[in-house]
């Protein structure tokens, strides 16, 4: 034990060497920088359009456009649309109009079908508005089905299929000054109009395909993992596949949806070949169903709780109280552990030392898990994850590694370089050529682009401000809600807000900030909200405050989207520009900016 430090940093007491660990995890993510960045991906666009085929709906929908009013227009009808409709019925907004692509409500759960896709947050912090609708999921980590029938559950609690129009893709937004409306433009010809607007587009929506040489040329069955073919695989998100049964199938990626559908091809494909570029860190799932004694000791209130106590776990509350204490929490726990004394005494330099040692600790847990689960030493190796937890989606997942004890799976592991050629008939890798009858692309979706390129539309302001330009240079908006020269128009997901990885929390307090901005213009007879210019500069500079330190960390990580695949910083980067101050300090400033009740930052008319 140092003397000035209330912990160790000795090997000898730490059972790992932080210095070795560190030149491996450099060595690591040196290996894999492409000097392409996000430029190695393409859009599923174009040639690669059949990526893009929603196989959930029946073909040849037409309906007649739109040229109505509403007073709220929401576009995206996942969790985020779901929650900013809940949200504004319970301040007594009737009018509202929720317009997706999709052919039902679900957003991310309903075109990520794959086989085993389930959260990988806890379902009872994870799924909204369990209080609201009295509803407690069925197991810990719920299922895509589950996940995809609480959407429609929450859409029929609150009256919101009503006026939905699916199946439409929004095009382009005008702001009308002459009669304060938004005006929305569809690929089905509308024109419908809208007092305010809400958009919940959501961060990962776009399938993206990696550039490999070839990739169009496959000639076997394709698909990406966000756009399942079951009349090709047969069987459903619980899996059997039985179509699979006399297929050689090829899956390109190892990231959170690959170890969640892996394990079911494994088990119903004639061969898989699994192509690895750099291996997810897969921890113990330890799913289970619901206990009934706990759901029935359950009182009112018990998931708002909950939720709030996950978020000040993660934001580092280094409290005995964890109430989820599952593997998102243990690194926190794990630094308790490793402290002698309060954790609260330390300096922030030490604070960052300690995190650095529960990382380590824990990611050599889940490297030795590997080896006790997989067969063959070699391929145990090479499915070891060399970097920060989370530098990527850390996963979890109890037949993942298992799988490749099965004689019929094989992983063809790149050595962090990716695969080589995409053939006809095939992946090249290292010159060997893997002959498939399908190839199913796990490899994300578009990031790094602007907010507009991902949303698909491009929202045109008061004088004649394009969304596009004004946020070119990167994000500007006021408590990451509303933006200037934008009236009456709220953004909901990760743009200048506290980012936590339970994505449908910072929803919920965001679709709760709208709907008290939207009450207190209807309680003012106000026909525009608006954030000033000040309000918008005061926020930016807030954020600014914090530097870049969420960025220089993620710099020294592997590759991925979440440090613009290790091309520094990036104006449109996943993480570019949020609140630095985390998601406990950004909520608290939302609920006590509400309790001012001034509207500070914002002009009302
Ligand atoms: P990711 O972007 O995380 O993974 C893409 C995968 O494709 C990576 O393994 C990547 O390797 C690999 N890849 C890319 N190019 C190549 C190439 N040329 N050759 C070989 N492999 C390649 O996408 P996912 O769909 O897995 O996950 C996206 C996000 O969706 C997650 O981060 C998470 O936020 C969310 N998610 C959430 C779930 C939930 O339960 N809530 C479940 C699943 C996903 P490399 O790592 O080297 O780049």
């Amino acid at each position: 034990m140092s003397a000035t430090k209330p912990y160790s940093t000795d090997p000898a007491d730490l059972g790992f060497d932080p210095e070795e660990l560190r030149a491996k995890y450099n060595h690591e993510r040196d290996k894999r920088i492409r000097k392409e960045g996000f430029g190695q991906y393409k859009a599923a666009a174009g040639e690669l359009e059949e990526y893009m085929v929603d196989h959930y709906v029946d073909p040849g929908f037409t309906r007649e456009p739109l040229t109505d009013e509403v007073e709220v227009a929401i576009i995206g009808g996942g969790y985020g649309g779901l929650l900013a409709g809940a949200r504004l019925r319970e301040i007594g907004v009737e009018s509202i109009r929720m317009i997706d692509k999709a052919g039902d409500f679900g957003g991310t759960w309903y075109w990520n079908r794959y086989p085993g896709a389930q959260c990988d947050i806890e379902a009872y912090v994870y799924m909204p508005l369990l209080d609201e609708l009295d509803y407690v999921p069925t197991e810990r980590y719920a299922h895509a089905p589950e996940l995809l029938e609480h959407s429609r559950n929450i859409a029929r609690h609150y009256d919101l299929y009503k006026d939905t129009v699916f199946q439409t893709e929004v095009s382009e937004i005008n702001w009308d000054e002459s009669s304060k409306r938004w005006i929305i433009h569809t690929n089905r010809g509308d024109a419908m109009k809208a007092q305010y607007i809400a958009m919940a587009n959501g961060p990962l929506t776009r399938p993206k395909l990696p550039g490999i040489r070839g990739v169009e040329k496959f000639k076997g069955h394709t698909f990406h993992t966000s756009r399942w073919d079951y009349n090709y695989t047969g069987g459903s998100p619980e899996g059997g596949m039985t179509r699979l049964a006399d297929k050689r199938v090829g899956i390109i990626g190892t990231g959170a949806t690959a170890i969640q559908c892996i394990p079911h091809l494994g088990e119903d494909a004639k061969s898989l070949h699994v192509f690895q570029r750099t291996p997810t860190s897969v921890d113990a799932r330890y799913n289970a169903p619901t206990d009934p004694e706990w759901k029935a000791k359950l009182k009112p209130g018990w998931h708002k709780k909950r939720v709030e106590n996950f978020n000040n776990t993660l934001g580092g509350a280094y409290t005995d109280d964890d109430m989820v204490g599952d593997g998102w929490t243990d690194i926190f726990r794990n630094v308790g552990g490793i402290v002698t004394g309060d954790v609260d005494n330390l300096t922030e330099e030490q604070k960052d030392e300690v995190f650095e040692l529960g990382d380590f600790q824990k990611m050599q847990e889940i490297r030795d898990r590997t080896d006790s689960i997989v067969e063959d030493p070699e391929t145990a190796n090479k499915l070891k994850a060399y970097y920060r937890q989370f530098c990527k989606r850390p996963g979890f997942h109890d037949e993942y590694l298992q799988t490749y004890n099965r004689p019929s799976v094989t992983l063809v592991d790149t050595n962090g370089q990716g695969v080589d050629e995409i053939t006809e008939s095939g992946v090249i890798v290292d010159g060997v050529e893997y002959a498939l009858d399908c190839l199913i692309f796990s490899t994300g979706f578009e990031t790094g682009s602007s907010y507009t390129s991902q949303s698909g539309y491009d929202l045109i302001g008061k004088n004649n401000t394009r969304l596009s330009e004004k946020w070119a240079n990167g994000l500007r908006t006021h408590h990451g809600l509303t933006t200037h020269n934008f009236p009456n128009c709220f953004i909901l997901g990760f743009t200048q807000t506290g980012v936590t990885p339970n994505a449908t929390h910072m929803l919920d307090e965001q679709a709760s900030q709208m709907a008290y901005i939207v009450k207190e213009a209807r309680a003012r007879h106000a026909a525009t909200v608006e954030a000033t210019k000040q309000g918008e500069d005061e926020w930016c500079d807030i954020c600014d405050s914090y530097g870049d330190k969420t960025e220089q960390l993620l710099a020294q990580c592997t590759p991925g989207y979440y440090n613009n695949e290790g091309g520094g910083s990036n104006k449109n980067g996943f993480i570019s520009g949020q609140y630095g101050g985390g998601a406990v300090k950004f909520f608290q400033i939302l609920k006590e900016w509400r309790e001012d009740g001034n509207l500070a930052g914002m002009e009302i008319k």
